[in-house]
This record gives C-alpha cells, structure tokens and sequence, in this order.
C-alpha cells in the first residue's frame, strides 16, 4: 500500500490538492483584469487600491456595469455592486488573488486571508439573496462557491503555489513519476520509517520531521519563484508534493 502511493504520479495528489483550475487559463502573464486595461500603466501593488470613478466606465458596455442597475463599479474585484448591493456575475477573468485584493505572491504572511474570505461569504451568503431572482440567487451560488475555490487554493502553501505557476504560464507535469536519485533514496528511508513506527510517538517524530521540509522547500519555492527561476520552483513543488502525501498518510495512522 505505501509503496503504491509514494510512487503514485504526482497527479494524485495533484488532484486531490488543486481543485480546479478555470478553463480559460492562457499562459501569459496578465496582471490586470480586464476593468484595467484601458488605464495607463501602472505598478501591480496598487491594484487592489485602485479606485474607479463612474466617468470612466459609463461609456463601457454592459459587462462591466452592474446587470441590475448598470451602475459601473467603484472598486475592483467587482461581484457585488457598489450602488445596489446585487451579485454580479462570475467574471472568469479575475484570479484568485485579484478575488482578495492581493498581488500574485507565494508568502501571504500578514494579508489576513482568512478575514478577507469571510468578508466575501457575508457578502455573497444565501440570506441576502433568498428573495431576490432565481438569476441572482445563481450568481451568488457561483460566486460563493468561487470564492471557497480561492481560500482553499491560497490557503495552502503547495496548491498556491501550483496556481501561482499555472499563473504564469508554468505546468506542472501530472503524470512525471519520480526520477531524482537524491529523493528515491529519501522516499524508501521515510517508507522504513512509517512501517517501523508502532507508536504514537514515532509517527508525531516523523510527522514534525516533514513538517519541517516541508517549511524547508516552501522557502525554497518562495525564493526560487521570486526569482523566475520556473524550473527550481517546479523542484520544490515535486518535493512539497511528496512530503504533503506523507504528512497526510502519517496524520491517518496516528
Ligand atoms: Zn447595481
């Protein structure tokens, strides 16, 4: 049974671990949602500040105002309005950390996800809407479940980062199996280990022993991505990869 899921293709846990990605992913690098393009250029970090004045989107089509009011937004990421509080559409277009007003980062230390994926639920939860239409009451499913989508991707430090790539243009390849020499050899040790621990205490041993490379290759993802260095992040997720599986299988036996 071990030895089945430790060489199992990174896919498995990969779909376990990256829900769903939306369909219409290019691999270019887009930081600006579509509300920006017509703005003139401006840097990333002001993004989730940037405030939009009526004027500038009255001439706009329909897409971009409310469907209720047509009240263009005052603020970006737009899924509920501003003038008349009603859900907008899921706009496809807007990622997950343009959901949450933050840059596209691996370290998310100090951004409060949590208290900003709350923020959106109370906005978006089924109460406000239950007397609304059935379209709107639609949208707010949509969104709602978007946005679950967005925390738990982020939240996560490995399927964040497998996003954040995906972002920019990197896939991770679902069927490689293990080939690094270094890390087989690594994999049979720990494999010894979870079948030789017969206590508690010799699986929380292991359990803090992953934990911490997994805190290891975490830093090493964050500085690799940092410095677009694609193939040395791709490392590091295929590491984080692994050690989650046996973070996962030693948490069942304990
Ligand atoms: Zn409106």
């Amino acid at each position: 049974m071990w030895k089945n899921r430790l060489y199992t293709p990174l896919s498995t846990v990969l779909r376990r671990t990256l829900r769903s990605f939306p369909q219409h992913f290019t691999p270019h690098i887009t930081i600006l949602p579509r509300l920006h393009r017509a703005s003139p250029p401006f840097a990333p970090s002001s993004l989730a500040r940037l405030q939009f004045f009526g004027k500038t989107f009255c001439s706009k089509p329909s897409l971009e105002t409310c469907w209720v009011c047509r009240a263009a937004p005052h603020s970006a990421p737009f899924l509920v309005c501003d003038s008349c509080r009603c859900i907008q559409p899921v706009d496809a277009s807007v990622d997950y950390f343009q959901i949450f007003g933050m840059e596209r980062k691996y370290d998310l230390e100090g951004e409060n996800l949590e208290g900003k994926y709350k923020g959106w639920q109370k906005k978006l939860h089924p109460d406000l809407v239950h007397s609304k239409s059935q379209k709107e009451r639609d949208f707010a499913a949509d969104q709602s479940a978007r946005v679950i989508d967005a925390y738990r991707t982020l939240s996560k430090p490995l399927s964040r980062g497998i996003y954040l790539l995906k972002l920019y243009g990197v896939e991770i390849d679902e069927e490689q199996t293990i080939s690094d020499p270094e890390l087989l050899a690594e994999i049979m040790d720990i494999r010894e280990d979870v079948e030789d621990a017969s206590n508690s205490e010799a699986l929380n041993l292991i359990l803090s022993q992953m934990q911490e490379k997994m805190q290891n290759w975490s830093n090493a993802f964050s500085h690799a991505f940092q410095s677009q260095n694609f193939e040395e992040a791709k490392l590091a997720i295929r590491r984080m990869t692994y050690y989650t599986r046996v973070i996962d299988e030693v948490v069942k036996k304990l």
